[in-house]
């Protein structure tokens, strides 16, 4: 079987396809997506500029619904990771990590994006045993102690918030004197009693012993170091765009992206290949916020429609 369309990815983004292409008609459409539908947005402690939800609410309770109702018409999902999107004539092929294949007339890419590392000594070894891109799945195993989160985004200063309800301390480690985040999570960080601001500020190492990580190194802009003893380090540089299921056998890409590697889409979100769109975080341009993930999802999903019904029709 041939679907109608293939939504790769499960994220606000691919969910909103999800429910737009099924509603909207296409009979076959599957969303190959590799973990629990929901995407990035699960791992936030709390989110307050989704319209009309008002009040607290972690991501994880926002995204809850969504995969129900796209259910409701239709939209099968295959819990799977897909390795890589190539065409075929005008067919796309989908192949997958268990080495099956499925054909679509037309896809949806929605793949997100991926937490960057910082680069600093012992990141990656300490990583999972103390060192964490996540406060809502491992803040809790630092309950009454002293943490550090690396970075001067939104994420950092969000989850930083988020940490600080439940440490005892939290040491804000960035590289300049001003943040890249929201003006009034500025505020709130800066009148948070237990943020302490390490500003001008660099991980160096972070250090441990068989039980998990025990402390971390900084260096300031005078080249003076300082030992932070924290058994938790939460790092929140950025996030890397998940293009990878668009790299062919021979190394190009399957349609233009730009030197960062965002997938270059037009305001209808096609991609520079006809049948294959891209929505969300990692189309060129995204703003990365729910919100327009999910309007990107709902475009791509009235484009592909019309592009599978003037296919087969
Ligand atoms: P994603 O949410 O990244 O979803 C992509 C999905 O694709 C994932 O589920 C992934 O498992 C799947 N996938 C990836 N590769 C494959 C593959 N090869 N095969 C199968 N499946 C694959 N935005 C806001 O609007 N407000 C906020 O308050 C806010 N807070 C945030 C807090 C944090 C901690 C983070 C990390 C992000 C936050 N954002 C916030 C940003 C928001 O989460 C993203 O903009 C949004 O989730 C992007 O949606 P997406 O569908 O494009 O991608
Ligand atoms: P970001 O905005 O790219 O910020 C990354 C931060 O990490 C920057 O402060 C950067 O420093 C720092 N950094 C980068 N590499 C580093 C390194 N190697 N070592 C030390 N520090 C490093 O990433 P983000 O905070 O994850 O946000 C991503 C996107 O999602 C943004 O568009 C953001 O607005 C959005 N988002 C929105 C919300 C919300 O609307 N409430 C919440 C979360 C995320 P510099 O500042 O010096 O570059």
């Amino acid at each position: 079987m041939i679907l109608d369309c293939a939504i790769i990815g499960g994220g606000p983004a691919g969910l909103t396809a999800g429910l737009y292409t099924t509603r909207g008609g296409l009979e076959n459409v599957v969303m190959f997506e590799k973990g629990m539908p929901g995407g990035q947005i699960t791992q936030s402690s709390e989110i307050e500029n989704y319209p009309g939800v008002t009040g607290e609410i972690s991501g994880m309770d926002l995204m809850m619904p969504w995969p129900e109702q796209c259910q409701k018409f239709g939209l099968k999902h295959e819990m799977v990771e897909v390795k890589r999107i190539s065409k075929d004539g005008d067919i796309f092929k989908i192949h997958k990590e268990d080495g099956s294949i499925s054909q679509a007339h037309s896809v949806i890419v929605c793949t997100g994006s991926s937490p960057r590392r910082a680069g600093f000594a012992g990141e990656d070894e300490l990583l999972g045993k103390g060192v964490s891109t996540c406060a809502t799945c491992d803040g809790f195993f630092y309950k009454g102690k002293e943490v550090a989160v690396i970075g001067g985004g939104d994420t950092a200063l969000e989850e930083a918030l988020y940490l600080a309800k439940i440490c005892s301390k939290v040491y804000l480690i960035h590289r300049r004197d001003s943040f890249r985040a929201a003006p009034n999570t500025v505020k709130r960080v800066e009148n948070s009693e237990n943020i302490e601001l390490i500003l001008n500020t660099t991980p160096e190492e972070v250090y441990g012993d068989n039980m998990g990580v025990v402390g971390i190194k900084v260096k300031n802009s005078d080249g003076e170091i300082r030992d932070i003893k924290a058994p938790g380090v939460f790092v929140f540089v950025g996030n890397d765009v998940n293009n990878q299921t668009l790299i062919q056998e021979d190394g190009s890409f399957l349609c233009d992206v730009s030197k960062q590697g965002d997938i270059i889409v037009d305001i209808s979100m096609k991609t520079s290949v006809e049948g294959l769109f891209a929505a969300g975080d990692m189309r060129i341009a995204a703003p990365k916020q729910v919100v327009s993930a999910a309007g990107d999802g709902a475009v791509a999903a009235l484009q592909a429609i019309s592009y599978v019904d003037e296919k087969l029709n």
